[in-house]
């Protein structure tokens, strides 16, 4: 294979087996095909393409349930973006947005909480999360020994609110608690104490307005797909085990085994496996074992669990300017710690989807609890919830679809973090190769989420994963292909492309 130039017949080239159907899966076939490589599989587990990017019809007017990904963060330099704005899958992420603008905050007994008021501590806490930022971007020590998002926020939010009068400070103290809670779901963990303040600011937000994608995310996949050879991704074909050291007398230096006992040989293997599902499996997953600080770096990083909640009605159940109900909960209220009757209060909001769906979002322990709910016990409580806060009646949804990422034996959680005792190091350590002995080009690549520096849990980030590894490959047989590592998206012809 040495030196081996661009093939473009069928399964000619290096061998190449991709473990994982999901964004960033496609991305490194549909890169390798590109460049002509053809001789690649990729092997998924389930019937479908995609992973955690799933959208779900909800009912005949075409409209989607978004059981994983659901927005494109940011526009700058987002390839997702790049993807959908030149496919025309865009729109504002709703229809009448214009309308349906309004932000309500109520507590659990209906009272509406002041717009004034809300924006003031949203300013507060939006410059507290500046701060927790600003450790890891200016390599400025922690004030504490393995300190946390959720410490530091509680330390300084307290600083900031002690001179307001008893009243005034509880209800600042308690849309606090929403948007941490809110802060737990975008960061993707339990509670934002898990959560390591000096590798906060490593996570890079893109700028630009977060679009959601009206015919479903999954749109993206199929434009992603559309140069793969259909006969090379392998549905329902579940990996057991990758022996990645089979010996310099080996044809092939990776062996990939599959549960129902197939082997398949190549030269190379991408994983894209979650995270969780390494966390779980790593030590059976690969022969011989991970090294040392691959199992360290992987046993280290946060993956958590975060969860949706839709409820279909039969008509609009809140008025039509409403886009979020925003849940103002007192956690000291709860007086049962059983969470049969209390996890719905890590919802913190319902969003409008559409003008009969909304979504609640909701993390950590509380959305794997969920997940043992039967769907009548989830519409019971949330109708329940509901009519209290707008004190009116609510009829029984007609549909409860809810997602199950904890439970989910492909993923085994939602997404990752950076959490207390890892760092941004642990990611890059991660995402190195393995080399088989006596092989000189390494054999074993991962991609995926997890294993992007700065846009870990995002779907710009798993793509650009999959690219940097098909980019790794095509450059080991190709070193004039000029095709380039565009994993942080700095290329300068790529930025222009994007803000065109
Ligand atoms: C609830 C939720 C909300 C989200 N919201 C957003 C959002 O708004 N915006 C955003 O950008 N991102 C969001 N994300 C994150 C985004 O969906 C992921 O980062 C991205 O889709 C991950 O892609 P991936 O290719 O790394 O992994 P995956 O999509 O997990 O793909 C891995 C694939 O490997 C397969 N697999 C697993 N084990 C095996 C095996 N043994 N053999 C063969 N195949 C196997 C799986 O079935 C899966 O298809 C969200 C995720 C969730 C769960």
């Amino acid at each position: 294979m040495e030196g081996e130039e661009k093939q473009n017949g069928p399964n000619v080239g290096p061998k190449i087996i991709i473990i994982g159907a999901g964004i960033s899966g496609i991305a490194a076939g549909s890169k390798l095909a590109q460049q002509g490589f053809n001789n690649v599989k990729i092997f998924e587990a389930s019937d479908r393409i995609g992973g955690r990017i799933w959208s779900v019809p909800t009912d005949a007017e075409g409209n989607k349930a978004e059981m994983g990904a659901n927005w494109i963060h940011g526009i700058e330099r987002n390839p997702i973006y790049q993807i959908a704005d030149e496919n025309h899958l865009l729109q504002l992420r709703n229809k009448d947005k214009s309308f349906r603008r309004k932000d309500v905050y109520m507590r659990e007994d209906g009272e509406v909480i002041s717009e004034r008021l809300v924006k003031e501590v949203d300013f507060t806490y939006g410059m507290l999360i500046s701060k927790c930022e600003e450790f890891f971007a200016c390599s400025v020590p922690t004030p504490e020994e393995d300190d946390s998002v959720g410490a530091f926020l509680d330390r300084t939010f307290e600083e900031n609110v002690e001179n307001y009068s008893n009243g005034n400070r509880r209800l600042r103290e308690l849309i606090f608690w929403h948007h941490k809670l809110l802060e737990c779901c975008i960061s993707g963990c339990d509670n934002l104490h898990e959560v390591s303040l000096a590798e906060f600011g490593s996570y890079e937000s893109l700028p630009g307005i977060h679009y959601t994608i009206p015919p479903g995310f999954e749109a993206v996949l199929d434009i992603l797909k559309q140069n793969i050879p259909k006969e090379n991704i392998v549905f329902n074909a579940p990996v057991r085990c990758i022996n990645w050291d089979l010996g310099p007398d080996s044809e092939y230096p990776v062996c990939v085994e599959m549960e129902n006992g197939e082997k398949h040989y190549a030269n190379h293997v991408i994983v894209t496996v979650s995270l969780g599902v390494l966390k779980a499996s790593s030590d059976r997953f690969f022969s011989p074992p991970l090294p040392a600080a691959k199992q360290q770096a992987l046993k280290k990083l946060g993956f958590g669990v975060v969860n949706k909640v839709f409820l279909v009605f039969e008509e609009p159940i809140v008025d039509a300017d409403v886009f979020r109900l925003n849940m103002i909960w007192d956690p000291d209220t709860v007086v049962d710690a059983d969470l049969r009757n209390s996890w719905y209060r890590k919802i913190y909001s319902f969003e409008v989807v559409h003008e009969r769906i909304l979504v609640g979002w909701l993390s950590g322990k509380e959305a794997v609890f969920m997940e043992s709910l039967t769907e009548e016990q989830i519409a019971a409580d949330c109708v329940g919830i509901l009519k209290k806060m707008l004190k009116h009646d609510i009829p029984a949804p007609i549909r409860v679809i809810r997602t199950r990422w904890g439970t989910n034996q492909l993923t085994k959680g939602s997404y990752s973090f950076i959490a207390v005792g890892s760092t941004q190091q642990d990611i890059l350590e991660l995402s190195k190769p393995l080399s088989s002995k006596g092989v000189s080009k390494p054999s074993v690549l991962f991609a995926g989420e997890a294993t992007h520096p700065n846009f870990y849990s995002t779907t710009h980030g798993a793509l650009l994963t999959g690219h940097r590894e098909a980019a790794n490959i095509i450059r080991m047989y190709n070193p004039d292909s000029g095709v380039e590592d565009n994993s942080d998206q700095q290329d300068s012809d790529q930025q222009d492309d994007v803000s065109n």
